[in-house]
């Protein structure tokens, strides 16, 4: 959606001009899956897809919104009425940001905002994160909050967690806002110290894929919440303040020491060979070697069927198609259960890929996967 047809739109709706119009991606993480909560290593890059937002600031107290992608009108809040829990709709992500920066006392006395994204929604992509992170970016814009990308990220973690009540990391809103195009962020979200690691495929000849297997298993809320408490016994078990506490070099041991709890062994296993295989992506990327990452996701898709059992037989099948039909490495993306997968592939590939992809699918009668190209983009920007 182009930032002139979001403008226009808002005008008709509001009656003038907006002030300024902003964008905010949607992301795909590489590699570094269910890490986040465990103070570990994640890798994200932006997508081409995103939400953009027109705004202007009002000054007499009431939040309005209104979103061409969802059915009915402009949604009309008052400012001091704005509390965690009160919202079950999609306005709760713009509110809930708006609610946080008041809540670390920022002055704001109210705004129109009228938005449109062409990130899927509910595919792992994170167009909740985009959502947010656009209006956080507006508004630190507009009223000159002068905080860093890292802040609005925290302020539009806190909107999601506390506003909206879904239990989500840190990484989604720093992809969207820290991203930089051509590359990938290597972040720590212990301490949200980041790096921009050069990742442009296409120079190299190879095509990263996101196959959207336009699935969500039902279950995938409450077997979220349950590995994460599963995450926190296997810190408490080992005395560590998280996971990212136990060192690769000393994974046997720690899991020696988890005995018979089977199920949390499994889980520490992968949180800890997953942050090994974030590193070692790091590391080939740096040494200009991205083909060799290939084989790194796969392991990452094998831990995160067997070890966090989080894959799904749609999941599954991309990742076996495609290795089968010559991709580099593939492996499920998000939180599981559905969602996407990704597949590295030399660029000639690529066409004899989807084809394959696309018959396996029928051939298993499963609904037909959306494929499309992830290209590394920028992170959230003012475009007017
Ligand atoms: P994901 O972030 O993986 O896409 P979530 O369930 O976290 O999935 O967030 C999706 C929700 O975000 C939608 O149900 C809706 O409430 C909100 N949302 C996303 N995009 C838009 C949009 N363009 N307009 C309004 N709300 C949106
Ligand atoms: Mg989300």
């Amino acid at each position: 959606m182009g930032a002139q047809q979001v403008a226009e739109r808002f005008t008709e709706l509001y009656g003038a001009r907006p002030e300024g119009v902003w964008a905010a991606p949607g992301r795909v993480n590489l590699i570094g899956e269910h890490t986040d909560y465990n103070d570990g290593f994640v890798m994200p890059f932006a997508l081409p897809h995103q939400a953009v937002a027109a705004v202007s600031r009002r000054d007499d107290g009431l939040l309005r919104l209104h979103s061409a992608d969802m059915e009915g009108g402009v949604v009309e809040l008052r400012l001091d009425a704005l509390a965690p829990g009160t919202d079950s709709a999609w306005t709760a992500y713009p509110a809930g940001v708006v609610w946080a920066l008041r809540e670390a006392g920022h002055a704001i006395t109210g705004a129109d905002v009228h938005l449109s994204s062409t990130v899927p929604t509910g595919a792992g992509l994170s167009s909740s994160a985009a959502l947010e992170v656009v209006i956080a970016l507006a508004f630190d814009d507009l009223y000159d909050l002068g905080l860093a990308r890292w802040q609005l990220a925290r302020l539009c973690q806190r909107a999601e967690n506390v506003y909206v009540g879904a239990p989500t990391g840190i990484m989604d809103q720093t992809a969207s806002a820290c991203c930089a195009p051509g590359h990938a962020l290597f972040l720590d979200t212990r301490d949200l110290s980041q790096q921009q690691i050069p990742f442009d495929l296409a120079a190299e000849g190879l095509r990263l894929l996101v196959v959207d297997t336009q699935v969500k298993h039902a279950h995938s809320g409450g077997e979220y919440g349950k590995r994460r408490a599963g995450c926190e016994k296997g810190a408490a078990l080992l005395g560590v303040d998280a996971l990212r506490d136990i060192a690769y070099a000393d994974l046997d041991a720690a899991l020696a020491r988890l005995g018979d709890e089977e199920e949390i062994r499994r889980l520490v296993r992968h949180v800890v060979t997953e942050d090994e295989r974030v590193e070692r992506t790091v590391a080939l990327l740096r040494a200009g070697d991205p083909r060799a990452i290939g084989p790194i996701l796969t392991e990452g898709h094998a831990s995160l069927r067997d070890d966090f059992r989080i894959s799904c037989p749609e999941l599954d099948l991309v990742v076996d198609t495609a290795l089968a039909h010559g991709a580099l490495g593939s492996r499920m993306t998000g939180g599981g259960f559905g969602g996407s997968a990704l597949i590295l592939a030399e660029s000639s590939e690529v066409p004899s890929l989807t084809k394959a992809l696309e018959a396996a699918f029928a051939t298993a009668d499963f609904m037909a996967p959306r494929v499309f190209e992830a290209v590394p983009s920028a992170g959230a920007r003012r475009l007017v």
